[in-house]
């Protein structure tokens, strides 16, 4: 019970600070989330980009390698045509698939032919000359295996036109084609050794050729490497790279490097994604723009959380000072409205309802100090003590009420009749006091006198009707002998009974019975 106050209570005094935090720590997650989300979408951006530039370089350099092939066998065939009229042209790998043709749509194709029998012409180890119409065009034809070291490279196919030999007669025509024979006979040896004798350091110094104008016509590509299936470099478009072994298998496919202040992306992919063991390609591309963008993306997260921290700061900071003030103002408040009151309360205290003079305590008060006051500077002080005549009969012939009408006037009589130094107050019923300091009994005769006549002269009206009024009054003035006020007073007292014994309305001044 007890610790859940105390809980309840510190819960709150921290009510703000837990507010905050609360504020503080959903912001900055905010924040750090979006920082998170953004940098996530980057790095996919980045993924995207780069498979798209994996794929446009493969595509390139596929298409590149096909074209160059095609071209430089084309290029070859021209050269060293002998001067027949080549219709067909085409390198077949062991497997049929056409390597390298004067038809670039079939590079990659399998060759199909009806009546073509690869491994019989494998086997054969020489081709057979044949005559066929294809496409309407007369051809003398021939697929002859090509083996370099004892092995097996490929077949290559060829045709050549013999539509200009269409007429001659059967004896013309066959010196015609056994002419034709040696001719062809000599263009696939000059062929056959060509393909054997590695094409590919042909096509290779043509590819850095090609790799180096490609990256110097694309922005963010530093370089770009072709390895066989081994790791062996065989193109790149730095040169340097060339016929080193690359740690194919220790390479993670994608990440992030740095060369000097450069950040870049490498990645590693397979020229052909159809083959497992295909050759390789290795990119490394330009990250700058991506470090850039991240490094952006964190600035902008840390602002974000820094402001809103500060913020919530001042926040907290402004309802502090606000509460502060507002405390501060209802403390001041709250003092002035005490102090006023204590004061009220304390005014009450001391004054006469009835005639706003001094009441019985306060003068007792004011007396006794006065009393020792008068004692310290061997000053003289005079009592007078007002008594109203037969006030019992006024209070019978015209009421209570007339009665505390008679005595307000009265009050405000006796006051009217002091200096500012006197004090006066109601010490019984009908019955004033009348304090003078530093008042000889000669002083204070003439003052009681002076209120005497005052009193006999009113004329206090109640409901139309006069009541004339009279008062008694007895003085004393203190002498050394006296070591208490309440003496002074008990002998006014005696004075005011002389004065009621000799007839009323008059000043009795105390004189000691010896
Ligand atoms: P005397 O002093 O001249 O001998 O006659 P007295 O009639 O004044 O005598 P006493 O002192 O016996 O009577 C005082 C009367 O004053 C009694 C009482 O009814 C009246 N009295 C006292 N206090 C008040 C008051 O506050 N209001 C009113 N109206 N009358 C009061
Ligand atoms: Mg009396
Ligand atoms: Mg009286």
């Amino acid at each position: 019970m007890e610790e859940r106050r105390v809980f309840r209570g510190l819960l709150r005094r921290y009510n703000i600070v837990i507010q905050l935090s609360i504020l503080i720590a959903t912001l900055s997650s905010l924040a750090f989330y979006n920082y998170n989300t953004q940098k996530r979408v980057l790095e996919q951006q980045l993924e995207i980009d780069t498979e798209n530039i994996v794929q446009a370089m493969r595509a390139s350099i596929n298409k590149f390698a096909a074209i160059n092939r095609t071209l430089s066998l084309q290029n070859r065939i021209r050269d060293i045509s002998l001067g027949l009229d080549i219709f067909e042209f085409r390198f077949l790998d062991d497997s049929g698939i056409i390597m390298n043709s004067m038809f670039k749509e079939e590079i990659g194709t399998h060759f199909k032919r009806p009546g073509f029998k690869l491994q019989k012409i494998i086997l054969s180890e020489k081709g057979k000359f044949y005559t066929d119409v294809r496409d309407y065009t007369p051809v003398l034809a021939i697929s002859q295996p090509v083996f370099k070291d004892g092995k097996l490279v490929g077949v290559i196919d060829l045709a050549v036109d013999i539509s200009e030999f269409k007429y001659p007669g059967k004896q013309q025509m066959d010196i015609v084609l056994n002419r034709m024979k040696v001719d062809i006979g000599n263009l696939l040896n000059a062929m056959a050794g060509s393909i054997s004798n590695n094409l590919r350091v042909f096509e290779a110094l043509d590819y850095d050729a090609y790799l180096e104008n490609y990256i110097h016509s694309t922005l963010n590509i530093i370089q770009v490497t072709i390895m066989d299936e081994q790791g062996k470099v065989y193109a790149s478009s730095d040169t340097k790279q060339k016929g080193l072994l690359m740690p194919v298998q220790n390479t993670p496919p994608k990440s992030m490097l740095r060369q000097g202040d450069q950040p870049v992306y490498r990645i590693m992919a397979r020229l052909d994604p159809s083959q497992k063991d295909s050759e390789k390609l290795l990119m490394m591309i330009d990250a700058e723009p991506y470090v850039a963008n991240e490094r952006r993306l964190f600035m902008t997260a840390l602002a974000t959380g820094i402001s809103t921290i500060i913020f919530s700061l001042f926040i907290a900071y402004s309802i502090y000072r606000i509460n502060m003030d507002r405390e501060r103002k209802e403390k001041v408040r709250l003092e002035k409205m005490v102090k006023e009151r204590t004061k009220e309360i304390e005014l009450l205290s001391q004054i006469d309802k009835l005639t706003g003079l001094f009441n019985r305590r306060h003068l007792e008060t004011v007396m006794a100090s006065e009393f020792r006051r008068a004692m310290r500077f061997c000053h003289e002080l005079s009592i007078i003590i007002v008594d109203l005549d037969l006030f019992k009969i006024v209070n019978d012939t015209h009421g209570h009420l007339a009665g505390d009408e008679v005595l307000r006037v009265t009050g405000k009589t006796l006051l009217n009749q002091l200096r500012d130094t006197d004090f006066a107050g109601r010490y019984g019923g009908e019955e004033f006091v009348v304090l003078l300091p530093e008042s000889s009994s000669k002083e204070a005769i003439l003052v009681a006198e002076k209120i005497r006549k005052a009193l006999e002269s009113l004329t206090i009206e109640y409901e139309g009707i006069p009541i004339p009024i009279t008062a008694s009054l007895g003085v004393s003035t203190s002498t050394d002998e006296i070591a208490d006020v309440t003496e002074v007073l008990k002998q006014s007292d005696e004075a005011l009974y002389q004065s009621k014994e000799n007839g009323r309305n008059q000043v009795t001044l105390y004189k000691p019975t010896t």
